[in-house]
């Protein structure tokens, strides 16, 4: 069978959670951690990088770093993962969805100004499948308007927009590291800071509410409760598994990049006759590979090509069902709005494999498999 993901995993893992057990110190914050945050700091050219043990975790950070309170609302797509509007209403914020582009399926820039209110504290834009949203527009509204912009870039790990690495062009970003994605730990994730007046409650939020970082820096001489907070510091043996990925970032990217390529060559004659429709990337987009999706006319369609594939052993999964819709979106939001790029992308769109370890010969399968149902449509 060919699963639709495999965690990547590089065998030099080992030796450096052995290496993080042997310091005696597996707790968070240790010799990982640090080399972690800084090499993040350094790709990403961010004053201030810190791992959590999630993307939710420092989306979660990110509401109380912007002091969200009931009644404050929140901008974000709802073709997206549950936690990039449930962090912000966990606080009290009302979520205002706004629909996605039809070519990168990111949130429509053009319908961001008129869903901004006077309650509006910040916008976050999601980089879907590692194709950056685009920024400078964004950025410009909420400069104009006053609000924040926290990067969802959970997917974009190693993605650049104009040359700029997706997470460090808002106020606050975050990546996550799970299995799913590009680099990872299992679970992780890590939160990244670009306007340097949060660093310091930032430290204290994610240490519980206390100002026990401060206190090992030897800036004060006991450590108290000063701040809200909660746990959100990964164990440094989960560290120690990252810090070689991340090592590894360009040529796991790379290697994806490659797959990505030899889907996109082969499902060009089918997307020309308007069977299916393949993923556009922007000119000023530089992707990571994390996704390469395919979009049928139907929802029928869809389900059939799942089931096909399913019986020749290839698992094709689909993505988000919308946020706006749900239980618990209608209770948190509200749609601005027609939502329907997010519906259709939700009915239509279905995700090939594609993880490091996919060799030639299991991408081959999945070409032929693939070209096989297209070319009876
Ligand atoms: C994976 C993902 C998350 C959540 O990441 P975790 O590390 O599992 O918390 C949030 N947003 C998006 C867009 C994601 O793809």
């Amino acid at each position: 069978m060919i699963r639709f993901n495999e965690a990547p995993f590089l065998g030099t893992e080992f030796e450096y959670i052995k290496d993080a057990i042997n310091n005696k110190h597996i707790s968070g914050d240790g010799k990982y951690t640090k080399l972690c945050n800084s090499l993040i700091e350094n790709y990403l050219q961010s004053p201030k990088v810190l791992l959590t043990h999630s993307c939710t975790a420092a989306l979660e950070i990110s509401a109380l770093l912007l002091d969200i309170k009931d009644g404050d609302e929140i901008i974000c797509p709802s073709y997206t993962f549950v936690t990039t509007a449930s962090s912000f209403a966990l606080r009290g914020a009302k979520i205002v969805f706004v629909d996605i582009k039809d070519d990168t399926l990111n949130l429509d820039e053009n319908q961001l100004d008129a869903a901004i209110t006077n309650k509006t504290k910040a916008v976050v834009p999601v980089h879907y499948a590692g194709v950056s949203c685009e920024m400078d527009k964004i950025l410009g509204i909420a400069k104009a308007r006053s609000i924040a912009v926290v990067e969802d870039a959970a997917q974009a790990v190693g993605s650049l927009y104009k040359n700029k690495p997706c997470g460090s062009m808002g106020n606050l970003g975050s990546y996550s590291f799970h299995e799913t994605k590009n680099i990872s730990s299992g679970e992780g994730g890590a939160l990244i800071i670009n306007d340097t007046k949060y660093i310091e409650n930032a430290e204290i939020i994610r240490e519980k509410g206390t100002n026990r970082s401060k206190f090992f820096r030897g800036q004060v001489d006991k450590y108290t409760w000063v701040e809200l907070g909660s746990s959100y510091l990964p164990s440094d043996m989960i560290a120690a598994y990252l810090y070689p990925q991340l090592l590894s970032m360009e040529k796991i990217n790379a290697q994806r990049i490659q797959i990505w390529n030899k889907y996109h060559e082969a499902f060009k004659g089918p997307a020309q006759k308007g069977i299916v429709t393949c993923p556009y990337i922007p000119e000023t987009c530089k992707h990571n590979a994390h996704m390469y999706y395919l979009r049928f006319n139907d929802l029928a369609t869809r389900t059939k090509f799942i089931k096909y594939m399913k019986d020749n052993n290839i698992m094709c999964v689909f993505h988000y069902v919308p946020l706006h819709s749900s239980p618990a979106g209608q209770r948190f939001g509200r749609a601005t709005g027609n939502m329907s790029v997010t519906d259709l992308a939700s009915n239509t769109l279905v995700r090939l494999p594609l993880f490091h370890e996919m060799d030639e010969k299991m991408l081959a399968f999945v070409i032929e498999k693939t070209m096989e149902f297209l070319n009876k449509l």
